[in-house]
C-alpha cells in the first residue's frame, strides 16, 4: 500500500498530534466537530522528516500528485481555482509541529499570487487596493520564508515610500504606492536570487512547502526546542497546513483577532483577546499595529461577538482546556483558523486547573495533572513592595505578571550578552520578533512600545513565566542609537529601571520587593496533590525563620537540618574555633559547654516552629578545619599583623623624637590607641591566636578533606563534640515536653559506612536519654537513623539497619561516590562538556542518576526493609526537590523528600503526580476502563 502523507481536514486524526502536528490535529477535529474552519489540508511531519533525511532537496515522489488532488478538492469546496486569473484560489501554507512552539517556524500567507491571478483577486473584491496589498506581503514572506531574501531588503524600500510620501501608518498608503511597492518588491528578490520572482502557483507550493520542512531545522526552531527540552520523541518534524485564505482585511466588516477562553495571565473565567478591523492575522500577532479589546466587540460588531462567545464555549467544551485560537471575519462571516492549548502562567493554570474542577470540565486527576511543577517556582517570586512611592513613567498592557528590574539593552544580543555575564537585564523594544527569543532567555523581563497582550513578546514572556509589559506607547525606542525616551527622561543601555507586568507599569531604578502569598487556589491544588500522593515533603533548613517558611508552604517536617551551619553564626563561631584550638579535652570540654546551650536554643526554637512535625537533626559532618580561615588567608593576615606592629612601634619611636625635638613642651604628647603599648599587646595577642590558627590548619591539612576526617569519623575520633550535640537535642526535647509541646526530633548520623560507627553514637545517645529521662523524670520519644551517603552503607543496608530506625540518602555524596566526580570540580570543569556531547544526559547532582544512583537505593531500600519492615526511608540531597527524581523516589517506594523550602511546593505537586502516574496506578485505571468496556460490550 501506498503510504498516505496528505489528509484533508475532512479526515485527518484530530488526535493524532505526531503525525499531523498540534495545529493540523486541531483543524482537522474543528472541522468535524462543525466549527467554521476555511477548507483545507494537511502534510503530514513523515512527509517532513523523509524529505529532511534525503539528500535532495526534493519533494518524495507522488507527494505533489496528493497535493494536487488536495488542492483539486478545495477548488471544488470553495468554487475557486487555484492559478485561475478570474476566479484565483488562495491559500495559507502554515507550519505546526507536534508541540506548540510559537513563532518559531514559518508561515507564508496569499500564496497563489502573480501578475495574472493579482488582476482576478481584485476583480473579485472590487479592491484595487485589498489586492496590492495582499500582493505585497505575498512577495514579502514567499521572499523571506522561502526564498531567503532578509527583511530589511523589503523594510528599506517600503519605509522609503512610506518616507518620501510623508505616511506614517500603512493604512495610510494608496492602492498606487502598494502597487509601486509590489513592483520593486519583485525586483528586490529577482535581484537577490538572480531568479524573477515564480510565477507558476504550483511551483510556488512546492517551495513554500519545502521552506517550511527546512524551518523545522532552523536556528529558531533548535534554539526554542533545547530551551524547552522538547525532545525528538516529543516532536519529530513539522506538518504542513495548507488551508484557504480567508481575508480580515476587505473591509470594516472584516476582522482579525486572537484569543484565549481565558485570562492567561491570571486565570480568570472570561472572554480574553484583542481584534483588529480590517485587518490580517499577522498585524496583531506581530504587535504592529496594536489593537483593541474583544470587549469593543460589543460595540462595533455585536452580532459577531456573540458568534465569538460561542466559539469559544465549543472550544472549551470541546477540548476540556484552556485555548489559544485564531480568528478571521471576513465580510461578516466568522472563521476559525487555529485553536491549541493556551499557554498560562503559572497562577492562571493554578486557578483555571481548580476552577474547571468545580466547573466539572475536568477531574482533580486532570487538574494535578496539567500543571508543570517546576512553574509554581514562578508563583514564588516576588512582586513590587506595594508601599513603595515611585511615580511610574510609562503605562502599557500588563501582558506577563511579576515584577522584574534590571538594566536597559535594546537587542537580544545585548541581553544575552550581558545576561550571561550575571547582568540583571530587561529587554527593551518596538516590538518583539521570534529571532529575539535567545534575548528573551537571558532578560528578567520584556518591554515593549508597540503591540497588545497576545503579540509575540507577551505570549513567549507568558510562556517563559517572564514579566512583560508591553505597548507602552510613551516610550519612544530608538535602536540604533541604543537609547529611548520615556517622559522627558532619556535612558540610555545600561540605565536601570523595573517594569510591573500585573500592572504594565514602568519605572526608573530599582524598586524594592516582597515576597509573594499562597493564592487560596494555589493552596488548594496542593491539598489534593497532598491527599493522593504517598510520598511526605520534608524541607532542609536550619534556622526557625526558613523553618517557618518552609511551614507555610507546605512542609511536613525538617529532613536535614545541617547543625554545622549553626556553628557559623557570629556569636558562636569563635566558641567553634576555641573548641578547634583545643589542645586537651579539658580545653575541648569548656568550648563545648558554651556551645551547648546556643545549641539546644536552636534546636528548642525549631522544635517550636515544627510541632508536631518530625525534625531531623544531623550530627556534625563537615571537616573541622572548614570553620578555620584558609592557610593563605592566614598566612596574610599575620603578614599585614606584623607590619602594623612595627608601624604602631615605629609611631611609638616618633612620638618619643617629636618629645626631644618640642624641648621645653608642657604635657608630653601619649599617642591614641592603637598606637601606644596596649595596641602593641593587642596586636600581639592577634598574631598569638593567628599562629595558633596557622598552625592547626596545617596539621588539620588533609589531601581529599571531603573523604578525609568528616562526619561520623571526627563524632568518633572527637566523642565529646557529638556528646554535646546529642545531649543539645535531648535536653531541647525534654523541655519541649514538659512544656506539653508534641515534638518528634530525630537524631541523624552523617557519613556512615559501617553498622559498627552507628553502634558507637548510639551508646552516647542512649547514655544520654537515660540520664535525662532520670533527671526531668519523663520518657524521651525520638528516632535515630543514618544518611546513606557512601556506596558501602548501601551495600551494607541490611546490617545498618538493625540499627537505624530511618535512612535518609544523602544524595550529594552518595552521587560523588558514585561516579567518583567531586560535585565542586565535576560542575565547572567537565559536566558541561559532557551534558552538552550527550556522554551524560543530564547533570547527575541536579537530576538524580537513576541508573546508577538509583540502583543503589533501590538495593539499600530493599535490603534495609528486609531487616527491618516499617523503616522510614527519605532523600536529602539536592535531587529531593526535583520532579522526575521524586518519581523515582515514590516507585522506589521511599516515605518522604526534603528540599530547600522554595521547592517544597513543586514537591509536593510533584509527589501527587507521581501517585498519579506510578505504575500500580495505571493498571488499575486500564482494569477500569476494561470493565467499563466489558460493561459496554
Ligand atoms: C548529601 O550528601 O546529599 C547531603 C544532603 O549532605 P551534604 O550536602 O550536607 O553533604
Ligand atoms: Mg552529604
Amino acid at each position: 500500500m501506498i503510504k498516505q502523507y496528505v489528509f484533508s481536514f475532512t479526515e485527518g486524526d484530530g488526535k493524532n498530534k505526531k503525525l499531523l502536528g498540534g495545529k493540523g490535529a486541531n483543524l482537522c477535529e474543528m472541522t468535524q466537530i462543525g466549527l467554521n474552519v476555511p477548507p483545507g489540508f494537511v502534510i503530514s511531519t513523515e512527509a517532513c522528516l523523509s524529505y529532511l533525511d534525503s539528500a535532495k532537496d526534493e519533494l518524495q515522489a507522488g507527494l505533489m500528485n496528493e497535493v494536487r488532488d488536495q488542492m483539486a478538492l478545495l477548488e471544488k469546496q470553495t468554487g475557486k481555482k487555484f492559478g485561475e486569473p478570474d476566479n484565483p484560489l488562495l491559500v495559507s501554507v502554515r507550519s505546526g509541529s507536534a508541540l506548540s512552539m510559537p513563532g518559531m517556524m514559518d508561515t507564508i500567507l496569499n500564496l497563489g499570487l502573480n501578475m495574472s491571478t493579482l488582476q482576478g483577486l481584485i476583480k473579485q473584491t472590487s479592491n484595487e487596493r485589498f489586492g496590492y496589498d495582499a500582493y505585497r506581503r505575498f512577495i514579502q514572506l514567499f521572499g523571506k520564508v522561502a526564498l531567503g531574501v532578509p527583511d530589511e531588503k523589503f523594510d528599506e524600500v517600503f519605509d522609503a515610500i512610506k518616507a518620501r510620501e510623508g505616511i506614517a501608518a500603512d493604512v495610510g498608503l494608496t492602492a498606487t504606492h502598494l502597487k509601486e511597492i509590489s513592483e520593486r518588491f519583485l525586483g528586490v528578490v529577482h535581484e537577490h536570487t538572480g531568479k524573477p520572482f515564480p510565477e507558476d502557483v504550483y511551483d510556488q507550493l512546492n517551495v513554500a512547502i519545502r521552506a517550511v520542512f527546512r524551518s523545522w531545522g532552523g536556528k529558531r526552531a533548535v534554539d526554542y526546542r533545547r530551551e524547552f527540552n522538547i525532545t525528538p520523541e516529543m516532536a519529530n518534524g513539522t506538518a504542513v497546513n495548507i488551508v484557504t485564505m480567508v481575508f480580515g482585511n476587505m473591509g470594516d466588516d472584516s476582522a482579525t483577532g486572537v484569543g484565549f477562553t481565558r485570562n492567561p495571565g491570571t486565570g480568570e473565567n472570561t472572554m480574553y483577546g484583542e481584534y483588529l478591523v480590517n485587518a490580517q492575522g499577522e498585524d496583531v500577532v506581530a504587535g504592529i499595529r496594536t489593537p483593541k479589546p474583544v470587549q469593543e466587540m460589543t460595540n462595533e460588531m455585536p452580532a459577531l461577538y456573540e458568534q465569538l462567545v460561542e466559539l469559544r464555549n465549543k472550544l472549551e467544551a470541546h477540548y476540556h482546556e484552556v485555548q489559544d485560537y485564531e480568528y478571521t471575519i471576513e465580510k461578516g462571516i466568522l472563521y476559525c483558523l487555529q485553536t491549541r492549548n493556551g499557554k498560562m502562567n503559572a497562577q492562571a493554570l493554578v486557578r483555571t486547573s481548580v476552577e474547571m474542577v468545580g466547573e466539572d470540565l475536568i477531574t482533580r486527576e486532570q487538574a494535578l495533572l496539567r500543571v508543570d511543577p517546576e512553574v509554581l517556582e514562578q508563583l514564588l517570586h516576588p512582586r513590587l513592595d506595594p508601599e513603595h512611592n515611585s511615580q511610574a513613567v510609562a503605562q502599557g498592557l500588563p501582558a506577563s505578571p511579576g515584577a522584574a528590574s534590571g538594566k536597559v539593552v535594546f537587542d537580544a544580543d545585548r541581553a544575552e550578552l550581558l545576561g550571561r555575564t550575571g547582568e540583571q537585564v530587561i529587554l527593551l523594544r518596538e516590538e518583539t520578533k521570534p529571532e529575539d527569543i535567545h534575548g528573551f532567555f537571558a532578560s528578567q523581563g520584556i518591554l515593549t512600545s508597540r503591540g497588545g497582550k497576545t503579540s509575540h513578546a507577551a505570549v513567549v514572556a507568558r510562556g517563559m513565566g517572564k514579566p512583560c509589559v508591553a505597548g507602552a506607547e510613551g516610550i519612544e525606542v530608538d535602536t540604533r542609537k541604543r537609547q529611548a525616551r520615556v517622559s522627558n527622561v532619556l535612558l540610555h543601555e545600561g540605565d536601570t529601571i523595573t517594569i510591573d507586568g500585573g500592572n504594565g507599569k514602568v519605572y526608573l531604578g530599582e524598586i524594592p520587593t516582597i515576597p509573594p502569598e499562597f493564592s487560596q487556589e494555589l493552596k488548594t491544588l496542593l491539598q489534593w496533590a497532598d491527599e493522593v500522593a504517598r510520598l511526605k515533603v520534608m524541607t532542609n533548613v536550619d534556622t526557625p525563620e526558613a523553618a517557618a517558611r518552609a511551614v507555610d508552604y507546605g512542609a511536613m517536617g525538617i529532613g536535614l537540618c545541617r547543625t554545622e551551619r549553626m556553628f557559623n553564626a557570629q556569636d558562636r563561631l569563635p566558641i567553634v574555633v576555641d573548641m578547634i584550638l583545643a589542645n586537651t579535652l579539658a580545653e575541648r570540654q569548656e568550648a563545648l559547654e558554651r556551645l551547648l546551650p546556643i545549641q539546644r536554643a536552636d534546636f528548642k526554637a525549631l522544635f517550636q516552629v515544627m510541632a508536631p512535625r518530625p525534625v531531623t537533626i544531623r550530627l556534625l559532618d563537615p571537616p573541622i578545619h572548614e570553620f578555620l580561615p584558609s592557610e593563605r588567608q592566614l598566612e596574610a593576615e599575620l603578614e599585614r599583623l606584623k607590619q602594623l606592629r612595627n608601624t604602631v612601634e615605629g609611631v611609638g619611636d616618633l612620638m618619643g623624637a617629636m618629645q626631644l625635638l618640642a624641648e621645653g613642651a608642657a604635657q608630653p604628647i601619649t599617642p591614641p590607641m592603637p598606637f601606644n603599648e596596649n595596641g602593641v599587646e593587642l596586636i600581639d595577642q592577634a598574631i598569638a591566636k593567628k599562629e595558633l590558627m596557622l598552625l592547626k590548619v596545617r596539621e588539620l591539612f588533609e589531601v581529599n578533606p571531603m573523604l578525609g576526617h568528616r562526619g561520623v569519623r571526627l563524632g568518633i575520633t572527637y566523642p565529646e563534640i557529638y556528646a554535646m550535640q546529642i545531649r543539645a537535642v535531648l535536653q531541647a526535647a525534654a523541655e519541649c515536653a514538659e512544656e506539653g509541646l508534641t515534638i518528634h526530633p530525630e537524631i541523624m548520623v552523617p557519613q556512615v559506612c559501617t553498622a559498627e560507627e552507628l553502634l558507637r553514637v548510639r551508646e552516647v545517645v542512649l547514655e544520654t536519654q537515660h540520664a535525662l529521662e532520670q533527671e526531668h523524670g519523663i520518657k524521651l520519644d525520638y528516632k535515630f537513623g543514618t544518611m546513606i551517603e557512601v556506596v558501602r552503607a548501601c551495600m551494607r543496608a541490611g546490617k545498618l539497619a538493625e540499627v537505624a530506625e530511618f535512612f535518609s540518602f544523602g544524595t550529594n555524596d552518595l552521587t560523588q561516590s558514585t561516579f567518583s566526580f567531586s560535585r565542586e570540580d565535576a560542575e565547572n570543569k567537565f559536566l558541561p562538556f559532557y551534558n552538552e556531547n550527550r556522554i551524560l544526559q543530564d547533570n547527575p547532582f541536579e537530576v538524580l542518576d537513576v541508573k546508577g544512583v538509583g540502583e543503589l537505593m533501590h538495593l539499600a531500600v530493599e535490603w534495609g526493609r528486609q531487616t527491618r519492615p516499617d523503616l522510614k526511608v527519605g532523600i536529602c540531597g539536592e535531587q529531593g526537590g526535583h520532579p522526575a527524581s521524586i518519581r523515582f523516589c515514590h516507585d522506589a517506594n521511599l516515605t518522604y523528600v526534603s528540599c530547600s523550602p522554595p521547592r517544597v511546593p513543586i514537591a509536593r505537586l510533584a509527589a501527587g503526580q507521581a501517585s498519579l502516574m506510578s505504575p500500580s496506578r495505571v493498571i488499575i485505571a486500564n482494569l477500569k476502563e476494561q470493565e467499563e468496556l466489558e460493561v459496554i460490550v
